[in-house]
């Protein structure tokens, strides 16, 4: 069980597994995978693509969830994301910051709470600030109107690698104390990190919030573009 997995890597680093949050990662499964979700009382869900987390929601509504954005996202679809999504964790530019801040103005949606996404593995695949970047970014997001900077979101590279991973959510740790410290208006409150195949490393290495989709809901049966 994912919870016992969950309470045993949190205990072996003097945590406890409460303050630990769960986002159920829907995308690739069906509607149905929303309504799982909140009939095991899960309180947020995360979708990868705005179309499709669009047509879920077209399908069963909000259904009294916290619908977290996840994926790349374009600047295109900042309009439908902030229309959307309670939070956006995946703000991977200065550009697409300013675009939300815009877009949360003009349909007049008063806060949208946002992670900034890290890369510090360099993977050329991924999106995210480079590292230190972040902390050279976030004073100017901090600022922008409508946005609230409640943390950072990282993914790892794919690997059973254990020292990779704990070097890779190590160092996002480092860039999240330094930006809690040094950037005013950044709230240190949130650390995404934690998969299916390495949430117990990232709960070891002080995540406070996991992102599963495998390990909850099995294999995705629709292929997705990431
Ligand atoms: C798909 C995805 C996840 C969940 O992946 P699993 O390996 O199925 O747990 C988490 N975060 C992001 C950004 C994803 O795209």
């Amino acid at each position: 069980m994912v919870q016992e997995r969950l309470e045993r890597a949190a205990r072996q680093v003097g945590r406890s597994a409460s303050h630990i949050e769960i986002v159920a990662v829907t995308k690739g499964h069906p509607s149905a995978a929303l309504r799982e979700v909140a009939e095991a009382g899960l309180p947020i869900v995360g979708e990868n693509r705005v179309a499709e987390a669009q047509e879920k929601f077209l399908e069963v509504g909000r259904l009294g969830l916290r619908w977290h954005m996840i994926g790349h996202l374009q600047r295109n679809k900042a309009r439908s994301a902030v229309r959307l999504f309670d939070v956006v964790e995946s703000v991977a530019s200065l550009r697409l910051a300013r675009k939300l801040a815009v877009e949360a103005e003009r349909v007049d949606r008063e806060e949208l709470e946002v992670l900034l996404e890290v890369n510090v593995s360099g993977e050329a695949t991924k999106g995210g600030f480079a590292g230190e970047e972040v902390v050279e970014a976030a004073p100017e997001i901090v600022v922008l109107p409508r946005l609230r900077v409640v943390g950072l979101m990282t993914m790892a590279p794919f690997t059973s690698d254990v020292e990779v991973l704990r070097t890779v959510f190590g160092r996002t740790r480092e860039l999240f104390d330094r930006c809690g410290r040094e950037v005013p208006g950044f709230e240190a409150r949130v650390l995404s990190m934690g998969m299916s195949n390495d949430f117990e490393i990232a709960v070891q290495e002080g995540s406070t919030r996991l992102r599963l989709g495998t390990v909850l809901f099995g294999e995705r049966p629709r292929l997705i573009a990431s």
